[in-house]
């Protein structure tokens, strides 16, 4: 990768320099961020959430044998009726799983069950509330068609069709479909290796004591919650202090062990010394301010062959930033094919929103129903970046443009929810 520095008073790292877009931004980051090398083969099973690295060819036709889609009896279509009724011999019975072994004639017929494998000689199923049977005869009327209830083999799959592609990501429906064409291992990409650390000298990890103006290392298990839903090997390497020797031993330490690095806090302006001072001796990393609110600014680049992410350090701020910028890349380093970030759909909003010019917000609200049965989106108030609790209460961003200021109650918004149906 070709990457300039620029140092926090530069280009778009700068104050009062032109912010960087969102989209802008997003797309810089994708555009270096690739698929990593190394797979492996695993039971279906353990390959959910991973990603294909071939595609999957069928080996069998699905359904593997042409068979019945109703209850009712398999018959010749010569001796459909064309007026009128027929009397048929009932020679016997076809079950799913349980075959008629024999050839059905002329004048003969058989009883099939859904799923039964269709017997030799016939080509067509009369459903059994269509006909009369008497013993051993069975009578059926006219109006019926040649071919029809009638499942082909192969007509869900055919042997040899691609049925995932690479790229694909294995969630509980492609786990069925391949167990369906008896698919018992997959190649799947290695799971990426992510190593995180917070930076601050005010952090305490929970279980001690906070003494004056110390809080507690929250980023710690937001970030290791998003990754986890995420499915990469996890490197969590704690609290790195405000110090030279500190910061630059983790970060030597997490390019050697990871694909990729996030850290949350120090970048700042005026904050950034330990952490930029050390990436511009041992990496390639741009401070960049981004039109955003919260997580403006944010360090992006390489440190060795690790990509790094350095996250504001504002609770909110490191979930939006992961959301928006993080996750869309390290789905790209894992392989996904389609790793854009969630979609928006437009809402009408219930509330006021307030902003400021300039920058694209991500308001934390809810989406539910109004008494009318209309989808309504509504703020859950307060919006300061460090009230982590916000997320909590809400299930969707309200992705507000940066040329806004005011939206007024009634207004229609894009709004991203917080989670996908699977
Ligand atoms: P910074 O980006 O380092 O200037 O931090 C911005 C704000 O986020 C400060 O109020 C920090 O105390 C807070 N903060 C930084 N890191 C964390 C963390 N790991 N957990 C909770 N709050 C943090
Ligand atoms: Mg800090």
């Amino acid at each position: 990768m070709k990457q300039k520095r620029i140092r926090a008073e530069s280009g778009c790292g700068g104050h009062g320099a032109p912010a960087l877009s969102v989209e802008e931004a997003r797309a810089r980051i994708t555009a270096v961020a690739t698929p990593i090398g190394g797979s492996e083969k695993l039971a279906l099973r353990s390959a959910l959430g991973r990603i294909l690295v071939e595609d999957v060819r069928s080996p069998i036709d699905v359904p593997a044998h042409t068979n019945s889609a109703m209850d009712g009896y398999a018959l010749r279509s010569a001796d459909l009726p064309a007026e009128g009724t027929t009397t048929l011999a009932v020679i016997g019975t076809a079950w799913a799983g349980r075959p008629f072994e024999g050839t059905v004639e002329r004048g003969q017929c058989v009883r099939i069950m859904t799923g039964a494998p269709l017997p030799k000689g016939v080509d067509t199923v009369v459903m059994q509330e269509h006909v009369e049977q008497d013993g051993e005869a069975a009578r059926i009327g006219s109006g019926h068609r040649a071919g029809q209830n009638v499942r082909p083999a192969g007509e869900d799959v055919a042997a040899g069709h691609v049925v995932l592609t690479a790229g694909k990501r294995l969630q509980p429906a492609e786990l069925g479909l391949l167990a369906s064409l008896g698919v018992a291992e997959v190649k799947v990409r290695r799971r990426l290796r992510v190593a995180f650390f917070s930076t601050g000298d005010e952090l305490r990890s929970i279980g001690e004591v906070l003494r004056d103006g110390e809080v507690y290392d929250s980023n710690r298990y937001t970030l290791y919650g998003m990754l986890a839903r995420l499915g990469v090997e996890i490197i969590d390497m704690g609290v790195v202090r405000d110090d030279r020797q500190a910061t630059r031993e983790a970060f030597v330490q997490a390019a050697e062990d990871a694909d990729a690095i996030i850290t949350s806090g120090g970048v700042s302006v005026g904050e950034a010394d330990y952490v930029k001072e050390t990436l511009d001796t041992i990496g390639q990393v741009d401070f960049w301010q981004i039109a955003i609110k919260p997580g403006r600014p944010l360090a992006f680049g390489r440190v060795s062959k690790a990509l790094f992410f350095g996250l504001p350090g504002n609770p909110v701020s490191v979930m939006v930033t992961f959301y928006q910028f993080v996750e869309p890349a390290l789905r790209r380093m894992m392989g996904e094919a389609h790793a854009e970030a969630v979609p928006t759909f437009r809402v009408r909003c219930a509330t006021r929103l307030k902003k400021a010019r300039g920058r694209t917000e991500f308001q934390r609200a809810v989406l539910e129903r109004d008494a009318d049965g209309q989808l309504v989106v509504r703020s859950t108030g307060a919006q300061g970046s460090g009230l982590l609790h916000s997320m909590s209460l809400a299930n969707c961003f309200v992705v507000l443009p940066a040329d806004l200021d005011v939206v007024e109650p009634g207004t229609v918004v894009e709004v991203q929810p917080f989670y996908g149906v699977i």
